[in-house]
């Protein structure tokens, strides 16, 4: 098939894409009892005064975020309108009184415990995991890769709730100013090159007002690793993250869980070990390899067990990778330095360096995607420090859906449409189509999908 289509290929093409449709049944393929386990979570509200279940609440809220709906207002001037109503029942399965209102959705965000949207994420990704679909985006030892992640989410000039971190900053006229705000740290695992979804979320926040000591991205670290090891105790993982991660207490961690790591270590921490590396690079004792990464035709070099020099008590074997770039038409050196626990040889050079730089890829789309893609995470859908947990959780489920929907629809990827306009049409089609029973049937019937 040729690169560009014809304006006649791609109509014809527009019409087999189902839009909606085909996005429930890809969600249908891969987690049959979504909807069923929206319906189930704890439900916080006194049981006489409800109206609608708790799928549609949540599910409503998925949909908003898949279309890129980006305040809570949006999302009821759109689905107040069409056949919203009609196509809701048909995805939840049930008669609905109407599209609920979204002070009724963020009045039960509020109370809801995030805990339940947490367990049913850990539900889907333990399904994906099962599935096979993946095992090709695992290490030759069968590790998964998981990447840690932090970033702001949101900020304040006014303290905002009792949970909010604090930081005194000099403001223009040189006077001290307390800033406050929230932030995140996110496991994001590995599925495919494309596929990198949210496995665990930490909020990085203080237990109180008073306290002497901020929480911090380590800390939050310590916690969503514990979490992660008591919700999948037999995986087996290998942890990605900056140099700030390359650090005694998180390499103790992962050694005790039985996780390898592989942490960027350029500067700043684990200085000692570095200038050891150095030194053992100087009297020419490391391996070395040449042209690695196709076109980028790098250079890698490595030593095993730097730490024997330097004294230390975890494995650090340490290696680079650097290639010459085109920036603005001018060649500039990239270099790369990680720190690692698997022995480095010639045999696994290559796929290690692929191994590392995925991190970085993630550091520069990642959060970024999330920020100013279709989603906006940055944007306060309610004040309620609760409801901004759920807020955020919905998204990263809506974003493990709307990932697995790209890469798993034959017909987008041919179209090389944007994600704002799959995005846009997936909302047209949930507006304006009619869902049938024929439909209906086509969701919930078996097919294989392919990620290549
Ligand atoms: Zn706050």
């Amino acid at each position: 098939m040729s690169n560009t289509l014809t304006r006649e290929k791609k109509r014809k093409l527009q019409e087999k894409d189902k839009g909606i449709i085909d996005f429930i049944k890809i969600q249908n393929h891969f987690f049959p009892d979504l909807i069923k386990s929206l319906e189930a979570v704890q439900d916080p509200r006194h049981q006489s005064y409800t109206t609608y279940d708790t799928d549609t609440l949540l599910f409503p809220v998925i949909l908003k975020n898949i279309f890129s709906l980006h305040t809570m207002r949006e999302m009821n001037d759109w689905f107040y309108d069409g056949n919203c109503h009609a196509n809701l029942e048909k995805f939840t399965g049930k008669k609905i009184p109407d599209i609920p209102h979204y002070d009724t959705v963020n009045d039960f965000l509020e109370m809801l415990s995030p805990d339940e949207l947490d367990e049913i994420r850990v539900e889907m990704v333990r399904q994906l995991i099962r599935s096979k679909n993946f095992y090709p985006a695992r290490l030759p030892g069968g590790q998964w890769l998981l990447i840690l992640d932090g970033t702001g989410l949101h900020h304040f000039e006014e303290r905002h709730c009792e949970n909010c971190l604090v930081r005194e900053i000099i403001d223009k006229q040189g006077k001290k100013k307390k800033v406050y705000s929230h932030h995140v740290l996110e496991a994001k695992l590995v599925l495919a090159d494309n596929i990198i979804i949210s496995l665990g979320t930490e909020f990085i926040e203080n237990e109180k007002e008073d306290i002497s000591k901020q929480d911090c991205e380590i800390n939050a670290a310590k916690r969503l690793m514990g979490r992660i090891k008591k919700k999948f105790s037999r995986l087996k993982l290998c942890i990605l993250g900056d140099s700030l991660y390359a650090a005694k207490p998180i390499i103790d961690i992962c050694s005790g869980y039985g996780w390898n790591y592989i942490f960027n270590c350029k500067d700043g921490r684990q200085k000692n070990l570095i200038q050891d590396y150095a030194y053992i690079l100087g009297s020419g004792e490391y391996g070395e390899k040449k042209n690695l990464l196709q076109e980028e035709k790098g250079y890698a070099k490595y030593v095993n067990h730097v730490e024997e020099l330097t004294g230390k008590d975890f494995i650090a074997n340490i290696f680079e990778y650097e290639y010459v770039k085109k920036i603005k038409n001018k060649d500039t050196l990239v270099r790369f330095q990680w720190l690692t626990d698997i022995e480095l040889n010639n045999r696994n050079m290559e796929e290690m360096v692929r191994t590392g730089r995925k991190r970085w890829k993630i550091e520069n789309e990642g959060f970024n995607n999330q920020k100013n893609g279709i989603y906006k995470i940055e944007h306060l859908n309610s004040h309620n420090p609760n409801a901004m947990k759920n807020h955020y959780l919905l998204t990263q489920i809506a974003d493990i859906l709307m990932q697995l929907y790209l890469a798993g629809h034959k017909i987008l990827k041919m179209l090389k449409q944007t994600i704002k306009n799959t995005s846009s049409r997936l909302l047209e089609t949930f507006r304006r189509a009619t869902v049938s029973d024929e439909d209906v049937s086509y969701i919930v019937r078996y097919t294989t999908v392919h990620f290549t």
